[in-house]
């Protein structure tokens, strides 16, 4: 970013003067104006922020006026009138200019929502104002209000800057202070990703159509996520007219997505779509070709195609036009280091620097998000600055920074301030923001959270483990979440409580930020064979009792609740007392899948799996299994439960039928019981029990669970036509 500031004041130092200054508030009372040169309703709403905050400062109200009579003290905001003259060369998009002159100030601006910006700019510069969450700001009253001579422009790093945070919704000063847009601002009909389905309805055309959509495993495909046969011209001329209407009902926008459906790699292997992504050396190939003939009949529009999952990767011949955006997405990286210093960074960067080699054109969606478990620590601070610095040099000129920032989420007041810092100016030290904010947002509990801040990103480091957007408290046990640094973060956050008890504010701003650590410690508690039940017990209980203060509503992408993960702690985790039958052996007819069967030895351990499906599960996948579990000798039971996961998110879906039959001779078998279990399209995370329960005991040595699975993807999910997952953990003989 350009940046200068000229102290002319020095050079008006004359002593029969009055000291160069524009005196907004003198003594409560007003003595300068806003001036707005037109009517436009982004200078407007500039004029009333200054407005309001001059007056929460002083308690005078300064007036609006728009008039070309300017006066002494006056701020005039606006392109026109007065300000015609004012220069504003290079000034882009949301830049702005202001400018003493004469004992008033100027604000010129670039466009977008410039002038707001600059308010923002010069009630945080020089009015003391520092606005930190929800309704959340800090000032110093005063009953006078001045600005010094300046001159200084501001341009943003990124011409579109989108990030989350629960005040997005609530408090209409935050995301303009923030600097962020919302995809509803900028794309036409809110189409900014995944749009294939709304464009190009499987609902209307699949089953009339099917060779509008991908053709693999020997068959086209259609569904809601599926992907599109982009070879075909009446793709093409449909999408068109879908677009050209999108437009007109939306003229005030000139960006539009057009973007493949979510989380699968359901591409087009027809001959031709493979003819040409082989040829152009990735899948992105056929998407360019196609975006730019669709780019050609909109000049003065752009279309924004995602470079996601199987596209990451640039073609090698074929350029996007200058008007086809290019959305690259960073999902398969790890966050513990930055994006040069891993493998799977490395190959994102390589990706983002070819891009970069053949347009200038790209968006980059970042994540910095625990999508399973937003409640975790996500120590990713230290490497935000040097990432955005390489999208910057990369000619990225649009960014999302997806961070977990609803209520609850690990430090998601700091993170969405830092990344809203970052994303207009990239060449500031993330280090110092990050000071910077928790002395303003936590007062005297500052040092304690940036020790832990610091402590858990060395601990993180030191542990040689990835941080990943699917992980699990449970993932980082024995690295940066294990006891002997679990003993730490809580004493430093004691103290942080200590150092702010007199001050309810803080304090429960300190107690907000402390849940993730709470939950950790209740998630990994749960693997623990001799969980300290009294203590666990009443950490639940204030864990519950924290949620329920803060309005915590969201555990993780899928929508489950932290209190219901609170009810099934007790019912699912806490130790039960219930007697099981040991099982000596269990056979599988097809193993597990090896990534998930490392664990077979926990299907009976007594401890149940958690949400997340990369810890303590046992999975397979695409195919049917059974298992046989021999208990040694014959002994009785009256049930065989068999606890299954429901993630449709990671493609695991529940079996469609489980089978019990019980045998004393391993080789002739009775069935017990059957039980279908119907399709379920919730996105929630479950827990399916398909169990055997008998009114009599049984008597057998083997007991025999044959489970059929769904094997492939069904046509409503992301993963149509490929094969899904089917997890178990835990099974218990009761
Ligand atoms: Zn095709």
């Amino acid at each position: 970013m350009k940046q200068f500031i000229s102290l002319l004041a020095l050079v008006f130092c004359l002593h029969f003067v009055l000291p160069a200054q524009v005196l907004l508030v003198k003594n409560g009372k007003p003595s300068g104006r806003i001036i707005l040169t037109s009517n436009d309703s982004i200078d407007t709403g500039a004029a009333r922020l200054l407005q309001d905050f001059a007056e929460r400062i002083t308690g005078a109200k300064l007036l609006i006026q728009k008039t070309d009579q300017v006066k002494k003290n006056d701020i005039v905001i606006g392109n026109d009138g007065f300000n015609k003259n004012v220069q504003k060369d290079n000034l882009q998009e949301d830049g702005f200019r202001i400018v003493y002159n004469n004992h008033t100030l100027r604000v010129v601006t670039g466009g977008g929502k410039g002038s707001i910006y600059a308010i923002v700019s010069l009630l945080e510069r020089y009015c003391g104002v520092s606005y930190w969450g929800e309704n959340e700001y800090s000032l110093t009253p005063a009953s006078t209000l001045q600005i010094p001579v300046v001159d200084f422009t501001e341009t943003p790093s990124f011409r579109y800057r989108q990030s989350q945070h629960y005040a997005m919704a609530t408090d209409s000063v935050y995301g303009n202070w923030m600097h962020l847009k919302t995809p509803r601002e900028i794309f036409a009909g809110n189409l900014w990703v995944h749009t294939f389905d709304f464009l190009l309805p499987s609902a209307v055309y699949g089953e009339t159509h099917p060779e509008y959509y991908s053709y693999f495993n020997g068959g086209r495909h259609p569904g809601k996520a599926s992907q599109w046969c982009l070879s075909n011209p009446e793709v093409l001329e449909i999408v068109s007219q879908r677009l050209d209407s999108v437009f007109k009902a939306n003229p005030d926008k000139h960006i539009v997505s057009v973007s493949q459906n979510d989380g699968n790699y359901t591409f087009c292997q027809c001959k031709k779509c493979k003819a040409v992504d082989d040829y152009e050396g990735a899948h992105s190939g056929s998407l360019i070709h196609f975006m730019n003939k669709l780019a050609e009949r909109f000049p003065g529009k752009e279309i924004s195609t995602l470079a996601y999952l199987y596209s990451m990767k640039p073609p090698r011949h074929v350029k996007p036009a200058k008007n086809v955006n290019v959305m690259l997405c960073s999902i398969d990286c790890d966050r513990e280091v930055s994006l040069k210093e891993n493998a799977s960074g490395r190959e994102f960067a390589a990706a983002l620097e070819g891009w970069s080699a053949i347009t200038k054109n790209i968006f980059v969606w970042d994540y910095g998000i625990n999508f399973d478990n937003y409640l975790v620590p996500f120590p990713n601070f230290h490497i935000l600055g040097e990432n955005m610095r390489l999208f910057h040099k990369n000619n990225v000129s649009m960014h999302f920074s997806q961070i977990a920032g609803s209520r609850g989420g690990d430090f998601a007041e700091l993170r969405t301030w830092l990344v809203s810092k970052l994303m207009w100016n990239v060449d500031q030290d993330e280090d110092a923001l990050v000071q910077t904010f928790l002395r303003g947002y936590y007062g005297a509990a500052a040092p304690y959270l940036y020790q832990y801040i610091k402590l858990m990103e060395g601990a993180l480091l030191g542990s040689g483990k990835r941080l990943w957007i699917y992980d699990s408290p449970v993932s980082h046990k024995e690295g940066m979440l294990k006891p002997s640094l679990m003993r730490r973060y809580n004493s430093l956050f004691d103290r942080a409580e200590k150092a702010v008890a007199a001050d309810s504010v803080l304090l429960k701003r300190v107690w907000r930020t402390r849940l993730p650590l709470q939950y950790s410690e209740l998630d990994i508690a749960r693997t623990n064979k001799k969980m300290q039940v009294d203590d666990i017990s009443r950490k639940l209980d204030l864990f519950e009792e924290r949620v329920k203060l803060f309005s915590v509503t969201a555990l993780n992408e899928r929508g489950n609740s932290p209190l219901d993960y609170c009810a099934l702690y007790r019912t699912r985790y806490m130790p039960s007392g219930k007697q099981t039958i040991p099982v000596a052996g269990i056979a599988f007819s097809i193993p597990p899948s090896e990534k998930y069967a490392t664990m077979g030895g926990e299907l009976t351990d007594g401890l149940y799996g958690g949400m997340t499906f990369a810890e303590g599960w046992v999975g397979w996948l695409g195919a049917d299994a059974a298992l046989t579990l021999d208990l040694g000798s014959e002994k009785e039971f009256t049930g065989v439960h068999t606890d299954f996961l429901h993630q449709l998110g990671a493609w695991i879906l529940a079996p469609s039928n489980v089978t019990y039959s019980i045998s004393t001779n391993g080789t002739d078998y009775t069935m017990l019981q059957s039980i279908d279990h119907p399709e379920d399209r919730n996105p929630q995370v479950k827990f399916v029990d398909l169990s055997y329960t008998g009114d009599k005991p049984v008597k057998a040595r083997y007991i025999k669970i044959d489970v059929t699975a769904i094997k492939t993807c069904p046509h409503w999910h992301y993963g149509v036509g490929h094969p899904c997952w089917f997890f178990i953990d835990e099974i218990w003989i009761e």
